[in-house]
């Protein structure tokens, strides 16, 4: 099952987006409260809700962090950049994490791959979430293969394929929308965030997937967009 997703109409909803970044860091706030009146009474032996609230506050952190990255999207800066030497670092990035629990990282780049105009910051991002999608997607035991080709005269493809749990064919469409996530600690927002990022750089994101196989993510990114630069 294939689909091509296209994002803008639901990402330009801002009131909703609004309502639900509200919603998400209320939890956390509402939580830092109540511990810091209970701290008030008392301030002995009371050492693990320290750590509870550092957690929450990263978790805020985590999750506007997450979400300033999508913000502005017309503020990010182009220049030229080697996409292999971005995927190198990302998976350097990466690959004590994944060793931790079996997962192999692997990066294949099938041809010379021209320097593209892009924001390196905002690509590596790009494939930071993509990785750990597919990370958290192999229970144990997994391969994540990154392979690099050039497609057609005019793309880049960036192929992410992982042997994880797969994707229901009935959830594919709301890949991407805010906050739809089916982990307890997702935030939702990582590939709303992909998809604004390729979108920016006037690439095309595809997701195929099926259940109990994995997922393959294809991100195409234009070779010629000079335009972008300045
Ligand atoms: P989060 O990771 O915080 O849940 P994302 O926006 O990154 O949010 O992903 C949204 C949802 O898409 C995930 O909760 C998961 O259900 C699904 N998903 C994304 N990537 C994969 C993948 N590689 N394999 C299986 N499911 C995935
Ligand atoms: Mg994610």
């Amino acid at each position: 099952t294939e689909e091509l997703l296209r994002k803008s109409d639901k990402l330009s909803v801002a009131g909703q987006l609004a309502a639900g970044l509200a919603h998400e860091i209320r939890n956390p706030l509402t939580s830092l409260r109540g511990f810091l009146q209970l701290l008030q009474h008392d301030l002995k032996e009371k050492q693990h809700y320290f750590d509870i609230m550092l957690s929450e506050l990263d978790r805020i952190n985590f999750i506007v962090s997450e979400f300033l990255v999508i913000a502005k999207p017309e503020a990010i800066t182009y220049k030229k950049g080697d996409l292999a030497a971005i995927l190198n670092s990302v998976i350097a990035l990466l690959d004590t994490q994944a060793m931790l629990v079996s997962i192999q990282l692997l990066l294949e780049i099938e041809s010379d791959i021209p320097e593209i105009i892009c924001s390196e910051m905002h690509l590596k991002q790009l494939f930071i979430n993509l990785i750990k999608n597919a990370m958290e997607a192999i229970p144990k035991d997994g391969q994540i293969k990154i392979i690099v080709s050039v497609d057609g005269p005019d793309y880049i493809r960036v192929r992410t394929q992982d042997n994880g749990c797969g994707i229901p064919e009935e959830r594919l469409k709301q890949l991407g929308e805010p906050f739809y996530t089916t982990k307890e600690k997702g935030t939702g927002l990582g590939l709303m965030m992909c998809f604004k990022i390729v979108e920016a750089h006037k690439g095309k994101m595809t997701v195929q997937s099926q259940v109990g196989y994995g997922t393959t993510i294809d991100v195409l990114l234009p070779m010629n967009t000079h335009e972008l630069e300045g």
